[in-house]
């Protein structure tokens, strides 16, 4: 058993074949899915995925590259909508510097207002930064300050520094395709060394399709080649990391029901 804790499975990349890639999914051995919101305006498009299929939940939020669009949704906004039994977390929200299509302080004042939904609800923040580990550890630690929040760090790109901080505000940190990556040498370090009970893995699909399928469409189902390439960092077997990891995203995603 395994499951992906972020996926996108409301982009037009999977419009044609949806079941099909659900299917392909549970045969891979996933228990859950949470396809994760970018737009509140079109919540309503992934909420009717996340009550298709029994093993697909999602989340609310406003993407960064979106957050100068959606700044009049607050809080209680996004609470609201997360009164939904489908709906089981908050984000993702965060900070993009890498493509910069937000303007900045848009993005922070998103993510600002998500934290305060993930506090009000008790629902996990899954948070997106990229080339902001500096600011996004600056506004973590002083948010976790003001009052504690769940949260995750997903498709972790960044430094150490970053990640140890994570941890030490008692986060979780989420791996995607790019720990396969020949590149990620020294992403696969860091995964090495993170507690085990803190560690989740994920797709991102449609986006950064891992090992042997890079390139191709991502898709769920693709997330074991992650967690095989978790394992052999971590020098455990892949049972050992599937179960570890899924045991962390109940715990985490803690509206999620565990299967039977
Ligand atoms: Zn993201
Ligand atoms: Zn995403």
């Amino acid at each position: 058993m395994i499951v992906d804790s972020h996926c996108h499975l409301d982009f037009p990349d999977f419009a044609a074949e949806l079941d099909d890639v659900v299917a392909r999914a549970r045969d891979a051995g996933l228990s859950r899915m949470v396809t994760i919101n970018t737009r509140v305006r079109r919540h309503a498009d992934i909420l009717a995925i996340a009550e298709r299929f029994a093993d697909v939940y999602c989340s609310v939020g406003t993407h960064p590259h979106y957050a100068h669009e959606e700044l009049d949704i607050t809080a209680d906004d996004l609470a609201r909508i997360a009164e939904n039994p489908r709906v089981v977390a908050i984000g993702e929200v965060g900070l993009d510097y890498f493509y910069d299509t937000g303007p900045r302080d848009a993005q922070e004042q998103g993510l600002r207002t998500h934290i305060a939904a993930a506090r009000m609800t008790g629902l996990p923040l899954v948070i997106h930064s990229r080339d902001a580990d500096a600011d996004m550890a600056v506004i973590l630690e002083q948010e976790q300050g003001r009052g504690a929040f769940p949260a995750v760090l997903h498709c972790f790109t960044g430094g150490r520094a970053l990640a140890f901080k994570a941890i030490e505000l008692g986060m979780y940190v989420s791996f995607s395709g790019v720990l396969t990556f020949k590149k990620s040498e020294e992403l696969r370090v860091i995964a090495a060394e993170l507690p085990a009970e803190r560690i989740l893995v994920e797709t991102d699909s449609p986006y950064l399709a891992p090992g042997k399928f890079r390139g191709k469409r991502n898709e769920p189902a693709y997330v074991v080649e992650t967690a095989k390439v978790l394992a052999d960092a971590r020098g455990r077997d892949y049972a050992a990391v599937a179960a570890q990891t899924s045991d962390n995203f109940f715990r985490l995603f803690s509206k999620v029901p565990r299967p039977a």
